[in-house]
This record gives C-alpha cells, sequence and structure tokens, in this order.
C-alpha cells in the first residue's frame, strides 16, 4: 500500500487526500486546525466551469482564453487546458458529494457573472461558497477516516521535509503547536496544500493559519518557486474595525457599480473607462482603476449595490449583506460602500508543472501556495476551481509514486522549544509586513523595491520565541527578499505587477519568473 501525506487541509489538501485514498492509498492528513477553520471556508463568490446553463453558448475553450488572457500570457497553458476541460466535472462531483449550489427554476446548476470573464460561468452557493465545499468534503473525508483510510493530524504545523539518501522527498517533520513536540510522517509521496503566504503582507484578508513557513523552508530546502511578484490586490475591501473584509466580486457580477464623486456628481468610472466589460474587468485592471479615480486612497471610492433589488442584496449576497450591517453599520440597499483594493491572492509559489509535480520527486503541490494556473493574474472563481482540480491531480499521480532510498531524518537545528516569547517577535514580524506593504504595492518601481530590500537586510532575525516562530521570521525575510527580487527583476509591466518605471508590458518578458535558493543565495531566472 502507498502511504501519502497531506499537508493542510483546505479544499486542496482534503480533495487530495479523499481522491489519494479513492486510489488504494493510505493518507495521513496534518494541519495546525481543523477544515471548518481553513481559508477556503471564506469564499464567497463562486466557482467558475463553462457549464454553459443559461444559453449563451459557453465553451471550455472560452473559458480557457479568460483565463490566459487574464493571466496576461504567462500561465503554464498545458495546465491550464486540464483545469479548464475538467471543470464542468468538477461541479458534478462536488454536487454529488453534497455541495448545495444555488439552482435555478429548471433546476440546473445557477451561474453568475464574474470579472474578466463574458459569459455567465461562475457557480455558487449564495455567497458562502466555500462554506458549502469544505462542508461536503469535510463529510466525504470522514467517512473514509472511519473507514480507516485517511488519518488526521491536528494540531501539528509543518517545519521540514525529510528527504532519502537519493535526495527524493520521502516525508515531512511536524511540530505541535500546543506541546511543541516534533513528530516525523514518512511515506511515499507528499502534498503541500498549506495555502497562500498572508503572513508576509501582515492582517490580510485571508486566514492567518497561513504564515507562508511552509512555502519559505520549502524554498530554502530546494524547491523551486515561481512569480513571487505577482500579488493580487482585490478591488472592493473594506475597513472595520476588526480587520479589511472582502465584498466578494459577485456584488459586481449582480450588477453592483464602482462610482467616485466629483464636482458634486457620481462617476461610474469602469463603464466610462472600459464600456464593454465595465465593472466585471480584472481584478488587476479594477484595483488600478480604483488607486488612480481615489488618488492614491486620498478621496472615496463607492461600490453601489442600491439599485438592485432586495432578494439580490439579502440573499444571492447573504454574505455582503451580513458584513455591511454587522461590521459597517450600513444598510446597502440604502447606502454605497466605501471600498478601497488591498492584498488579496498570491498567483505566485510553489512552482508545478502541470501534473502538479514540484522539481523535487515525490514532492507535489496544490491550491493556492501553489503555481501554475493563473499567471499574472487569477480570475475570482477560479481559485476554488485550481484547489480542487490541483487535489485531484496530485492524488492521481501521487499514488503511483514510489521514492527511492532511505530516509534521512533530521529537525534542522537544537533550539529551545520552551523559550519565553518577548516583543521581539511582532516587531520582527511586523517590519516584514511593512516593508511588503510599502515596496510590493499595486504600484512599483526600482527605488522603493531597492529600499524595501535594503531594510529587509537590516532587519536582525534573532527574535526571543519560541522554536517555530525563530524559524519563522529568519524564514519569511528569505522569501520576501525572494519576491522583492523578482519584482526587481520583471522590467516590465504585466497583470498585478505595475512598474511606474516600465509603464509597458514586453514581449522578452512573456514567461514566467523562476527563483531558487542555491547555498544561501537567491537566483532568479
Ligand atoms: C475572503 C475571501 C473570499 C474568497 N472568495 C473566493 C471565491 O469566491 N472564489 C474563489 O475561487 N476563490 C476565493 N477566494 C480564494 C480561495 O478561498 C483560496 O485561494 C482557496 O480556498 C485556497 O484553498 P487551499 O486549499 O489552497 O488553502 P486554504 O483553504 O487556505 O488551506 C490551507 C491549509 O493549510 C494549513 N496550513 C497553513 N500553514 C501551515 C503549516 N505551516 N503547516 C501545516 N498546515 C498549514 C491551514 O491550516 C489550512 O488547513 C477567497 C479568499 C478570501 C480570503
Amino acid at each position: 500500500m502507498v502511504d501519502i501525506i497531506v499537508v493542510g487541509s483546505g479544499i486542496a489538501g482534503l480533495t487530495a487526500s479523499i481522491h489519494a485514498s479513492d486510489n488504494g492509498a493510505r493518507v495521513s492528513l496534518i494541519s495546525p486546525d481543523y477544515s471548518e477553520r481553513s481559508q477556503s471556508v471564506m469564499a464567497m463568490g463562486g466557482i467558475n466551469a463553462a457549464l454553459d446553463t443559461k444559453g449563451e453558448n459557453d465553451s471550455v475553450k472560452e473559458h480557457f482564453t479568460d483565463t490566459i488572457n487574464g493571466g496576461c500570457e504567462i500561465n503554464n497553458r498545458k495546465a491550464v487546458e486540464m483545469l479548464t476541460r475538467d471543470a464542468p466535472g468538477i461541479i458534478d462531483w462536488l454536487s454529488r458529494i453534497g455541495t448545495s449550489f444555488t439552482r435555478d427554476a429548471n433546476g440546473s446548476v445557477d451561474l453568475r457573472n464574474f470579472g474578466g470573464q463574458k459569459k455567465k460561468r461562475t457557480a455558487y452557493a449564495g455567497s458562502r461558497t466555500g462554506k458549502q465545499i469544505v462542508s461536503a468534503l469535510v463529510n466525504a473525508c470522514r467517512k473514509r477516516e472511519s473507514e480507516g483510510k485517511i488519518k488526521r493530524f491536528v494540531g501539528y504545523r509543518f517545519l521540514s521535509l525529510i528527504f532519502t539518501d537519493k535526495n527524493e522527498c520521502c516525508g515531512v517533520n511536524c511540530i505541535h503547536e500546543d506541546t511543541q513536540e516534533i513528530k516525523s510522517f514518512t511515506g511515499d509521496a507528499v502534498i503541500i496544500a498549506t495555502g497562500g503566504y498572508n503572513q508576509l503582507f501582515g492582517k490580510i484578508l485571508g486566514s492567518v493559519q497561513n504564515d507562508g513557513f511552509a512555502t519559505a523552508k520549502l524554498f530554502t530546502q530546494g524547491v523551486e518557486l515561481a512569480n513571487l511578484e505577482m500579488v493580487q490586490y482585490h478591488p472592493t475591501t473594506v475597513s472595520t474595525s476588526l480587520k479589511r473584509m472582502l465584498i466578494t466580486e459577485a456584488a459586481r457580477g449582480e450588477g453592483g457599480r464602482l462610482f467616485v464623486e466629483r464636482d458634486g456628481q457620481r462617476h461610474y468610472f469602469m463603464k466610462e473607462m472600459y464600456p464593454e466589460l465595465a465593472d466585471l474587468m480584472p481584478r488587476d485592471v479594477v484595483s488600478r482603476s480604483i488607486y488612480n479615480v481615489s488618488d492614491g486612497g486620498k478621496r472615496e471610492v463607492f461600490l453601489d449595490l442600491t439599485h438592485l433589488d432586495e432578494d439580490t442584496v439579502k440573499i444571492r449576497l447573504d454574505e455582503v449583506w451580513e458584513i455591511c450591517n454587522r461590521y459597517l453599520n450600513l444598510n446597502p440597499l440604502e447606502s454605497p460602500i466605501p471600498v478601497f483594493p488591498a492584498p488579496h491572492y498570491f498567483m505566485g509559489g510553489i512552482l508545478t508543472d502541470e501534473n502538479h509535480r514540484t522539481n523535487i520527486k515525490g514532492l507535489y503541490a496544490a491550491g493556492e501556495c501553489s503555481c501554475q494556473y493563473h499567471g499574472a493574474n487569477r480570475l475570482g472563481g477560479n481559485s476554488l476551481l485550481g484547489a480542487v482540480h490541483g487535489g485531484l491531480i496530485c492524488a492521481q499521480n501521487a499514488v503511483l509514486e514510489k521514492v527511492e532510498g532511505n530516509p534521512v531524518t533530521a529537525v534542522d537545528d537544537e533550539v529551545d522549544l520552551y523559550v519565553n516569547g518577548d516583543e521581539s517577535l511582532s516587531h520582527a514580524l511586523g517590519e516584514i509586513s511593512d516593508i511588503m506593504n510599502e515596496s510590493m504595492g499595486i504600484y512599483r518601481n526600482e527605488e522603493g523595491l531597492k529600499k524595501g530590500l535594503e531594510r529587509l537586510n537590516d532587519l536582525d532575525t534573532n527574535v526571543n520565541a519560541k522554536y517555530y516562530d525563530c524559524q519563522k521570521v529568519r524564514l519569511l525575510k528569505i522569501l520576501a527578499k525572494a519576491s522583492i527580487l523578482s519584482a526587481l527583476s520583471r522590467k516590465e509591466s504585466r497583470g498585478a505587477h505595475q512598474r511606474t518605471d516600465y509603464p509597458q508590458s514586453d514581449k522578452n518578458y512573456e514567461k514566467a519568473t523562476f527563483v531558487t535558493y542555491e547555498n544561501g543565495k537567491i537566483v532568479i531566472r
């Protein structure tokens, strides 16, 4: 029997575990918390597939073309071909395992508009699509747990990869968050599904669990990363007393419009600038437009839902209704919502091929931590799709894997596991996120990026904290530097990467940015 280790239990990790076990593997599923607390449950607006239930003659080919155009041509085309081809089957599978997608009067899966796509292609469950998918996957997973096919290890964080003496990946070292116990898991293949590296940008829209440790550690252990300069800013986020929160793109898909006030008049600027797709232009375009019309945030931009009917806002956009009422004390049927872009999603990450293989034998990656589908800008609704598809493809390939050699198990350093922390940790992490927010904004330039790099070089990472956190600060500093160096090396503007000193896109850069860590040095190709 093949043993597969899956790290991370959001949508990608759950899907990989279910399919690996259905393909005959014994699965160890590791995560710091239960799936119900993963970022995947936050996903609101929907998941894309060319189901064509609206009679618009949608097709897989158009889904492919929109994805490549949205990604500004630097997506892995083969991977996108497989993603878009398999999407309708994925919606069917998710429905069969119990995802309650919103349906139309004919009983077909209803579809809504989303950015960067001319046809209705986004399946949804109100505005709680992630929750519905996670709950169906959790049920499917539990069934296999009760049959002894999947074993869950909750409370553990990834520490490092374990290699064989032939340099193939055969396991992971993990640390228990409460007891600080270090545990090694060995097997025939490892699937990493640890989500985006949110902590690099501080308190962003996603889950704080996704701290970027795993991606950064893999990098230092020889795993190739790509497109780290491609950070998506979501156009419509709101500031609440808790944190920034997201107003789903579905609000614009259902007819919401952005405006700015000039001379006492409302200017619906997206319609003025982009008559065809207007507010449904890809996210990078909408975020830049908001930034520009607001003069970099000096004047307010609003999302107007007041013309929509009550059912649309209260039922189809239920989570938006709740956020506005509960956190903004605002009735979106009566008042427009003040919005501004914020860091949201990482198109870059662990480089995989279309089979979700990394450059290390036995090691796979899926979901937001991995990089293949989205190029320079992800289309809304393609992330949930990519997470399910990635999990599926990883599982299919990983069960065929047989690593060679014997494990060489080692936890990197001898560190006192029970150090009492002080403020040095939050200071260092705060400094890293300040640097990233300042130098890697919607617009960047050489001067700002170099300044960021200098500040990172000066940053003292000798913090007084627990073992995991000490490691994390050092690793995030390396990942931050790799991101800034990637941004410096792309001397053009493309998708989410906009350089004021190189404002045009350049055909010579119509390719991904690869980055490796070699003998303590960051190397960009
Ligand atoms: C507010 C919001 C709304 C969104 N709406 C949509 C939408 O409508 N449509 C869409 O397509 N996408 C949407 N997204 C994006 C989408 O939710 C994510 O990209 C997707 O769910 C990622 O799934 P995942 O399985 O890769 O990662 P996650 O769901 O983030 O799961 C990561 C897992 O890894 C674990 N983990 C993290 N670090 C470690 C570690 N060091 N060791 C071990 N485990 C670790 C976590 O605990 C978790 O179990 C939205 C995102 C946000 C934040």
